[in-house]
C-alpha cells in the first residue's frame, strides 16, 4: 500500500523564474489547507544537502505572489550529481519526517529528482519553472510569459531608435536550447527574421531578404536571435551580415539577464497558482514521479522520465507566419 504524504519538502532549483514564489505559495498554503507539515529547502538541492530546511507557516508566504526572483533562493548543487550527496540528501529529509517533495525548476532538476525518487522512497512532484518553455508536455511553463513580455517590451524600445537611425538591429534573447523566446517575441514585435536553435540559420536567405529590403526602402530591420542559435548568438551573425553587406549599419542589443527578473506577469501567476496546487493534490492521490503540466486547459501529468527525455517542437506554421508577415 502506498504510505499517505503528511510532511511535503519544496524546493526551487537550477535557473530561476518570474512566478516561482507564486507556485511556492500555493504549494505551501495548499499543503497546509490539507493538514500538511510544507517545509522549505533553502538553494534547490543545495538546502538537502547541507540541510538547510525550515518549516513554513502560511504566513511566510505572504506578499510574495507579486515578486520575481524565489524566497526559496536558488541553485546548481555539483554535490547531488554523485550518489553520496544524494543519500546525505535524503538523510537530511528523513530527520525532518519529509515524505514528498516538491521540486520546481526545470528539466536538469526533473533529471536530478528522477534519479533520487528512482534510489529513495520519497515521491517527487516537478513543477516547470523556466523561462525557456523547453519541456514537452506542457504548454506553459512558469516564468515564460514574464520573460517574453520583457523581451517585447524592450525590442519595442529598440524599434523606435532602429526607425530614427534606419539601422539593422540584431538582438539576442535567451534560449540556449529552445527559441521560443524569440520565436514569440520575434514574432509580437515584427521582426524581419527570426534565429532559433531548432533550425538551421541560412545566412543566404537572410542576406537575399535584406537586399531585398533596402531595394524597397523599408529600412526597419529587426533580427531576434536566440543565444543558442546555431551561429553562436547575436554577435556572430552580425560579423557575417556586415561582411556580406558592408554599407548596412548593424548594432546588437543583447537583453541577458533581464529576461529572468522582474514581477510574474498575471498569466505566470496564475498558472504558477493552479500547478503548485496540484502538485499537492498529485501527492494526496498518489500520483508519484511526474511534473504537472497543462495542455489544452487541462492539468496533464508525465512522468518525470519523460520529460526529460522530450523536447518542445517549434511548429512550422509559426515560421510561415514570421516569413509572410515580415515581407
Ligand atoms: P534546470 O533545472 O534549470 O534545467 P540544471 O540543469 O542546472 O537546471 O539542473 C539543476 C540542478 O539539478 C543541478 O545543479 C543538479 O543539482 C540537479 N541535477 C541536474 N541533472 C542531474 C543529474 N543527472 N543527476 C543528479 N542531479 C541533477
Amino acid at each position: 500500500m502506498e504510505k499517505k504524504v503528511t510532511k511535503i519538502g519544496v524546493l526551487t532549483s537550477g535557473g530561476d523564474s518570474p512566478g516561482m514564489n507564486a507556485a511556492i505559495r500555493a504549494v505551501v498554503r495548499t499543503g497546509i489547507y490539507h493538514g500538511m507539515e510544507v517545509y522549505g529547502i533553502m538553494r534547490g538541492y543545495s538546502g538537502m544537502v547541507e540541510n538547510e530546511i525550515v518549516r513554513m507557516e502560511s504566513k511566510s508566504v505572504a506578499n510574495i505572489i507579486q515578486r520575481g526572483g524565489t524566497i526559496l533562493k536558488t541553485s546548481r548543487c555539483k554535490e547531488f550529481f554523485t550518489p553520496e550527496g544524494r543519500k546525505t540528501a535524503y538523510e537530511n529529509l528523513k530527520k525532518h519526517g519529509i515524505n514528498g517533495l516538491i521540486i520546481i525548476g526545470g528539466d536538469g532538476s526533473f533529471r536530478g529528482a528522477q534519479i533520487f525518487s528512482n534510489e529513495f522512497d520519497i515521491p517527487c512532484i516537478g513543477l516547470p519553472g523556466t523561462i525557456d518553455k523547453d519541456i514537452a508536455g506542457t504548454d506553459f511553463t512558469i516564468g515564460f510569459d514574464t520573460a517574453v513580455n520583457t523581451a517585447v517590451e524592450a525590442i519595442d524600445k529598440i524599434r523606435d531608435t532602429a526607425d530614427a537611425h534606419d539601422r539593422l538591429f540584431i538582438i539576442e534573447v535567451m534560449g540556449r536550447d529552445a527559441g521560443y523566446i524569440a520565436l514569440h517575441s520575434g514574432i509580437a514585435t515584427g521582426a524581419e527574421n527570426i534565429l532559433i536553435p531548432e533550425r538551421k540559420t541560412i545566412i543566404d536567405d537572410i542576406i537575399k531578404a535584406l537586399e531585398e529590403k533596402e531595394r524597397r526602402h523599408k529600412l526597419v530591420n529587426l533580427i531576434v536571435v536566440a543565444e543558442g542559435e546555431e551561429f553562436g548568438g547575436a554577435d556572430e551573425v552580425a560579423k557575417v551580415i556586415k561582411k556580406r553587406l558592408p554599407q548596412q549599419e548593424v548594432r546588437v542589443c543583447i537583453l541577458g539577464h533581464i529576461q529572468r527578473g522582474g514581477s510574474p506577469s498575471c498569466m505566470d501567476r496564475l498558472i504558477a497558482s493552479r500547478m503548485g496546487y496540484h502538485a499537492v493534490e498529485c501527492l494526496m492521490e498518489n500520483r508519484h514521479n511526474v511534473f504537472v503540466g497543462i495542455v489544452n486547459n487541462k492539468m496533464n501529468y508525465t512522468p518525470l522520465n519523460e520529460a526529460v527525455k522530450k523536447k518542445q517542437r517549434i511548429s512550422e506554421e509559426w515560421m510561415t507566419v514570421v516569413k509572410i508577415l515580415s515581407s
